[in-house]
């Protein structure tokens, strides 16, 4: 269905969905390379080619798959950290293509990320007061006081004490430093975080104390997640629906439920079978589908499906053309040219 997009730059249809959040369509990001040394043609890298999902307001849509798959760099494209090639992104119903710097910065206030390793992310150099005061000291949000006052209440917010605020990055512990990320992504009141890759970093055991804090959070402060993870035990825990990408596009995509135990796409099928179960009679009864070879280069991806040079389920339309998007059912979505 085509959208009318008003003076604003809200899409018509949107106006009525008060539940949608975030719309993405067609996302592209592509980087020009050059071949060889002295140059020569160049070709192009298709981190992100033709991406489509929604989220809704008060959910985690996680966004799964193989490191190099593009789901950071779409990830990043959310909030124009990095400009995206082409595509429509509308968060509550706004778009900000050629929007002004003031527009892009309103966008980043409620629309935060907090990354992958928590110790590259703070800057060594200053406290903890100073690290989660910096964004409302740039924003004005407040007086000197109001503004530790609000300090005060993100480190307790997080499960930290007061007397953290005096420390450095350096004396804290892995899970220590990622309450620190999210007591500063939290500081201006965002709807929406980007949550890239946030506990791959850590030990097990923390993992789950701050995925039990990101569901608090949620229910606390009714904020919506987009989760980018490989990990699918992490992703199977925290998500209401899940997008699977592979080369650049998203495959399949389904709630949660629908993914983990109606899976459709021979990759995600594979994805599934190989998250490690821990009960050996189970093990033994679980059919583990090991694929071929390394997922090809973004710079040369295959034609046709990217993914027939490494599906055990291959026919001659894969090679062919690329499967379009069907639905298997409702909320349920995946591109093969198996599905009828
Ligand atoms: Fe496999 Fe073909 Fe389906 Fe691609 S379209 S996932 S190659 S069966």
């Amino acid at each position: 269905m085509e959208q009318t997009i008003d003076k604003k730059g809200m899409m018509a249809s949107d106006k009525v969905d008060e539940n949608q959040l975030l719309v993405v369509k067609g996302l592209k990001k592509y980087y020009p390379v050059k071949n060889g040394f002295f140059g020569g043609a160049t070709k192009t890298i298709k981190a992100v080619d033709g991406v489509n999902f929604e989220v809704k307001k008060g959910e985690t849509f996680s966004i799964v798959g193989e490191s190099g798959c593009g789901k950071s760099t779409t990830g990043m494209c959310l909030n124009h950290l990095i400009s995206p090639t082409s595509g429509e992104i509308y968060f509550n119903g706004k778009t900000f293509k050629n929007s002004k710097n003031k527009e892009i910065k309103e966008l980043r206030r409620q629309m935060q990320v907090i990354f992958q390793d928590p110790y590259s992310s703070l800057n060594p150099k200053h406290t903890i007061k100073r690290i989660i005061s910096e964004p409302l000291v740039i924003n004005r949000m407040g007086s000197k006081s109001e503004i530790e006052d609000r300090v005060r209440s993100l480190i307790s917010l997080v499960g930290l004490g007061e007397h953290h605020l005096n420390r450095y990055p350096h004396e804290l512990s892995g899970g220590q430093k990622q309450r620190i990320g999210i007591a500063r992504a939290l500081a201006l009141n965002p709807e929406l975080i980007i949550c890239d890759e946030p506990v791959s970093a850590l030990d097990v055991s923390i993992q789950s104390q701050i995925l039990n804090l990101f569901e608090e959070l949620q229910e606390k402060l009714n904020l919506t997640y987009i989760f980018i993870s490989h990990d699918l035990s992490v992703v199977e825990h925290i998500s209401d629906r899940v997008a699977v990408m592979y080369l650049g596009k998203i495959v399949e995509q389904g709630t949660r439920e629908k993914i983990f135990s109606n899976p459709q796409h021979p990759y995600t099928q594979a994805l599934l079978s190989s998250v490690p179960i821990a009960d050996p009679k189970l093990k033994k009864s679980k059919n583990r589908i090991i694929l071929k070879g390394d997922p090809p280069s973004p710079k040369n991806p295959p034609k046709g499906c990217h993914f027939h040079t490494r599906c055990p389920y291959k026919v001659d339309a894969c090679e062919a053309s690329y499967p379009v998007m069907k639905k298997v059912s409702e909320g349920h979505q995946a591109a093969c040219h198996l599905l009828t």
